[in-house]
């Protein structure tokens, strides 16, 4: 059945195929799903794209109008959106699945917006393509990661995801920390804005750890720098630099390297109750299978070094919940 709500098209997804291979969502969903709050299910919406901005070099903003009646979001769920469904990519989509020798399924993405914001917000990433290493060229994320489809119709499927804050976290825990890289911050950004803003979750405490190669490849620079100048008290913001020599230039909360168990333990207050939500890259499973291919073992990634920094401070798997992009 289909419903049709003023631009917006709601039909139940029954696609087996409009999933996305890889997340380690459902690992996280076992993990989680006694203390998630409740959503409405997964439906096809009929939207628009009604604004993009650039936020660095290769990542991009759209703001999609689903209509106010459609955002029953809950802040660090995800969306799915099918490349088949824009007419310059689907030739190319049937030519890789040709060449891959399987079908080309939806990509998800989370939402920077937060349900009180008037639109659905992702914020894409355009991967890059290295011909000496990747085995094809990216599908989706150079298309939406520009000003293309501005004023474009687009086809979103939600809302999936437990990567949110549950409802009684107060009496768990007093600090979360935000462990990011590069476009890892988006889901975790909701979550700020939809507590912070909205002041749900008055005696809780943030820290973000945000890794980036480069002060110009911060992600919300302004905003993020905003926002933890006005929510000083409830919000503390460490930006990690990989690739400058002197990262300090830009501030006090400014430094050099990756995160490493020592750095880390430096903002924890209490690693018995802390609570910490992870998104960034991980090896992805074509690495993994050539690893196995090989036997060289995948070069870890930025999710990796999570998993080994929590390990070593004895945060269980329940108090750790990740979003894996790669
Ligand atoms: C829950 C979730 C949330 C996400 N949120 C975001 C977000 O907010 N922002 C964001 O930018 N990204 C996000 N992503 C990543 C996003 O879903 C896409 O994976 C990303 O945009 C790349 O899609 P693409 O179509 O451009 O590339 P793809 O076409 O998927 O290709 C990506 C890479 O995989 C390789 N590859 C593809 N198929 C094969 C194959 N069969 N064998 C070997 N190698 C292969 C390609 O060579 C290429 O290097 C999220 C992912 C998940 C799981």
């Amino acid at each position: 059945m289909i419903i049709m709500e003023s631009n917006v098209t709601r039909a139940p997804n029954t696609d087996p195929f409009t999933t996305q291979e890889g997340p380690v969502i459902s690992e996280e969903a076992s993990l989680i799903s006694q203390e998630a709050p409740k959503t409405k299910g997964v439906s096809l919406m009929n939207g628009k794209v009604v604004k993009c901005v650039k936020e660095t070099h290769d990542t991009w903003s759209l703001d999609i109008d689903v209509g106010a009646e459609n955002l029953d979001y809950i802040a660090g769920q995800f969306i799915s959106i099918d490349p088949k469904q824009f007419p310059e990519l689907e030739r190319w989509a049937r030519f890789l699945e040709k060449l891959k020798g399987k079908r080309e399924v939806v990509r998800a993405y989370s939402l920077a917006s937060a349900p009180h914001e008037p639109y659905l917000t992702i914020t894409v990433k355009a991967e890059e393509y290295w011909d000496e290493e990747d085995p094809y060229p990216p599908l989706l994320s150079p298309l939406l990661g520009s000003d293309l489809l501005m004023d474009r119709a687009i086809e979103v499927q939600g809302y999936t995801g437990h990567y949110v804050l549950p409802e009684d976290i107060e009496s768990k825990t007093e600090q979360v920390l935000h462990m990011v890289a590069g476009s890892g911050i988006v889901p975790n950004w909701a979550l700020l804005k939809d507590d912070l803003e909205n002041n749900r979750f008055p005696s809780l405490k943030h820290t973000m750890i945000y890794t980036n190669k480069t002060f110009g490849d911060i992600i919300y620079r302004d905003a993020l720098f905003a926002m933890a100048e006005k929510y000083k008290e409830r919000f503390e913001l460490i930006n990690l630099i990989t690739r400058e020599e002197d990262p300090a230039v830009h501030g006090p909360n400014f430094f050099k390297g990756r995160p490493s168990t020592e750095f880390v333990s430096r903002y924890v207050s209490d690693a018995s109750t802390l609570r910490v939500y992870a998104c960034g890259a991980a090896i992805t499973k074509y690495a993994k299978k050539k690893a196995k291919e090989t036997g060289v073992p995948a070069t870890p990634r930025f999710m990796e070094g999570v998993a080994s920094i929590l390990k070593d401070l004895e945060i269980d798997r329940k108090r750790f919940k990740k979003e894996v992009y790669g």
